[in-house]
């Protein structure tokens, strides 16, 4: 299996029937992008920079971030980065940000939540990442929007900090794309107004799992509801991509969901443009993909989403797996 895995591992990701579904790599630190490229990943769907933030005294400076994106375009020889802004605050603590402990951090203080209190901290990065984009093909991504009040104030300050950098003459992308993590369920009901002021989104399935289903994905106690084949997931997950997509723009999947090999045939059949992953799963994902019919795939899920529990989604995606093989 791993010798069939290599052969797979740098060629173009697609189904059997020859549809096209980038396979990429989610990554936490710069070093990691090289490692993702050698296992075949198309491009980076999610570097998550909050590590970048956490573990040390004070915050890193506009050159060192810099330096750190710099890093991660050499590795990436061209291919696209998708760089998400920091997602710290509440579960993700950051000691020298002095952020008061809350009862409950996921519905808190968090991500794009905490951007305008420190200000600086997040304009310096939104510099950084546009310097760098000077050198290679950079993304900008915002986590945790929740509403159009958010993104509308994000690219305020965004075509503010281009401004900035136009006037020194310091080079950057001028058509830099600029997205948002589709993580939090009111985003899925004005996506055709998002659709006018950004490029793409990724759909992040741990915290759209968390926050649709109303159960914390780390509470062992509720963990047996916190289930992302449950049908009014994969209901919604329909809903966003036909919406996306009608209105002609791009959408990929960067939560852990993205890797589990079973639940891929319900993936390819929601039509993503793109799937984000840890790298060691990217070989067997292009392997598996290979050898899947996309209109088969829709029928599935069109099966799928008429489930009335998760535990017959699973029996369903068993069913099909044994068909296949
Ligand atoms: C997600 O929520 O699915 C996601 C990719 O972001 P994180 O796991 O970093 O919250
Ligand atoms: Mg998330």
């Amino acid at each position: 299996l791993e010798q069939q895995q290599g052969v797979f591992k740098n060629i173009q990701a697609q189904t059997e029937d020859g549809k096209r579904l980038e396979i990429a790599a989610n990554i936490a630190l710069p070093i990691e992008a090289k490692a993702a490229f050698n296992n075949g990943a198309e491009s980076i769907g999610l570097f998550r920079t909050e590590m970048l933030y956490m573990d040390r005294q004070t915050a890193p400076d506009e050159d060192e971030l810099y330096n750190i994106y710099c890093q991660a375009i050499e590795a990436a020889h061209g291919k696209a980065i998708i760089i998400r802004t920091m997602d710290i605050g509440g579960d993700k603590p950051v000691e020298y940000l002095n952020i008061p402990h809350e009862n409950n951090p996921f519905l808190g203080y968090r991500a794009v939540r905490i951007y305008k209190e420190f200000f600086e901290l997040f304009k310096s990065q939104l510099r950084s990442i546009l310097r760098a984009s000077a050198h290679g093909s950079l993304k900008i991504m915002i986590p945790m929007i929740s509403s159009m009040e958010e993104i509308l104030w994000v690219k305020e300050l965004l075509s503010q900090v281009k401004h900035e950098l136009r006037e020194n003459k310091i080079p950057f992308d001028e058509k830099i794309p600029f997205g948002i993590m589709l993580e939090v369920p009111s985003i899925a009901f004005i996506i055709d107004q998002c659709c006018e002021e950004i490029d793409f989104f990724s759909i992040g399935s741990n915290d759209l799992t968390q926050y649709l289903i109303a159960v914390d994905r780390d509470n062992e106690k509720v963990a047996n509801h916190y289930n992302s084949l449950n049908p009014a997931f994969l209901r919604t997950l329909d809903h966003i991509v036909r919406e996306v997509h009608r209105h002609g723009k791009w959408v990929g999947l960067c939560g852990e969901l993205g890797a589990k090999g079973s639940v891929l045939p319900l993936l390819v059949g929601l039509g993503l443009d793109e799937i984000s992953m840890s790298a060691p799963n990217i070989p067997a994902t292009k392997a598996r993909l290979a050898k899947l019919d996309s209109k088969e795939c829709r029928l599935l899920l069109n099966k799928a989403m008429a489930c009335r529990t998760a535990l017959e989604v699973e029996h369903l995606l068993a069913q099909f797996r044994m068909v296949q093989h």
